[in-house]
């Protein structure tokens, strides 16, 4: 069950036939349709039973089955010399015959062996993502293992003195930290092993030295939120630049546009923006891509549907927006999305309302009632996680 959410990173071969024998589908009775047209008749003496799991041979002592009608179950082994089921519904027992009531054709309501799996077809891909249902797939072939690539390994900080853990007091001028929970769950539901590390002060030699302690660390990912704008104690591109490699800082969208990105040792680097808005955004647009690659599922794009907008919204600016949307699927399949109040990137409650991101592209102004727009369901982030 850990495999659940999982990427394979070795194809699976069937090691056996699915059914590995000749089988019934129907609670019934296995016949030799052949010696019935023989005989010309609709009645056939009973044999004994036999029940799923049991192995023919404990009854072979019964007499030639082929002359019988044999009660079997769904799933029970076919007799030897069997070569069609009568369904119960379709037979009565008369005294130690039974009589056949509807026409049989030969092959009906048997499952041959590998009719379902054959044994060396290849059932699932390399890099496949594993379901639930693959779960009862490997099980129905008797396979309890299968390599999976280990999990991206992420360190997540948060950075900055006004923040108080939920559940502790909080003074006049501190804020409760409400990223560290989200994007830790965020990121195990997208398939990352998370260690969150204690928050850090806005300190630049503190941070500096932290910075110089990760580099030789062995995270695939370093995410760190806050302290990535222009304020006097937003120190975090410094230490990157003096630790590691700035491979970019500042992007045209919004929220969230201070982004940092770079390198340091091994790792990559997101130095997400603070407000909790913009950390979920930064995290889905930026980082989620970059997790599905170290999954090795690089030729996964986000997925984007397009939704009649409900209501008018006003974009004056050249920036690609991110706006917290509310989609619904009406009963006729249409998909339309309402807006959630409040865009401010510190409106956590907006996110919560939320379930979508509406995106408007740079060039895009002003949108109106009824035009299509885009949108990126959430849902689609947790696929990865178990
Ligand atoms: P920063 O990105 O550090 O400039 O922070 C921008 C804003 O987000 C400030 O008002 C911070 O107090 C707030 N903020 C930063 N980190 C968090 C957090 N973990 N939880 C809640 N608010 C935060
Ligand atoms: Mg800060």
């Amino acid at each position: 069950c850990d495999a659940n959410g999982r990427v394979i990173s070795a194809p699976i071969i069937a090691p056996i036939n699915v059914p590995e024998f000749d089988c019934s589908r129907m609670d019934g009775y296995a016949i030799n349709l052949d010696y019935l047209n023989d005989i010309k008749a609709s009645c056939l003496k009973l044999g004994a039973a036999i029940y799923a799991g049991e192995y023919e041979s404990i009854h072979s002592e019964v007499g030639a089955v082929e002359s019988l009608a044999t009660p079997v179950m769904t799933g029970s082994l076919l007799p030897q010399g069997t070569n069609a089921v009568v369904m119960k519904e379709h037979a009565t027992v008369e005294g130690d015959e039974l009589k056949i009531n509807q026409q049989v054709l030969k092959r009906q309501n048997i499952r041959y062996a590998g009719s379902d799996i054959k044994q060396g077809q290849s059932v699932l891909r390399l890099h496949h993502v594993l379901s639930v249902a693959d779960l009862g797939l490997l099980s129905s072939l008797g396979l309890a293992q299968v390599d999976v690539y280990r999990k991206p390994k992420v360190a997540l900080v948060m950075t900055g003195d006004e923040l108080v853990t939920p559940g502790k007091p909080c003074k006049k001028g501190q804020v409760f930290d409400s990223n560290s929970l989200m994007l830790t769950k965020l990121l195990q539901q997208i398939g990352c092993e998370v260690k969150v590390l204690k928050t850090w002060v806005d300190d630049q030699v503190l941070i500096d030295n932290q910075f110089k302690l990760l580099k030789s660390d062995c995270f695939d990912l370093v995410i760190s939120v806050g302290g990535v704008s222009m304020g006097d104690k937003d120190w975090l591109p410094l230490a990157l630049q003096s630790n590691g490699e700035v491979l970019f800082h500042k992007t045209h969208i919004k929220p969230g546009f201070p982004l940092l990105f770079g390198k340091l040792g091994s790792a990559l680097y997101f130095g997400l923006p603070g407000n909790p808005v913009s950390a979920f955004t930064t995290l889905f647009q930026f980082v989620y891509p970059v997790i599905l690659c170290l999954n090795k599922l690089d030729k996964q794009t986000p997925l984007i549907w397009r939704a009649e907008l409900l209501q008018d919204f006003s974009k004056k600016h050249l920036k690609r927006e991110f706006v917290r949307g509310r989609y619904n699927i009406t009963s006729e399949g249409k998909v339309e999305v309402s807006l959630c109040g409040g865009q401010q990137s510190s409106r956590v409650k907006s996110l919560a309302e939320a379930n979508c991101f509406v995106v408007l592209n740079e060039s895009q102004q002003d949108v109106k009632q009824g035009e299509r727009v885009s949108i990126q369901p959430f849902n689609q982030l947790s696929y990865l996680g178990d």
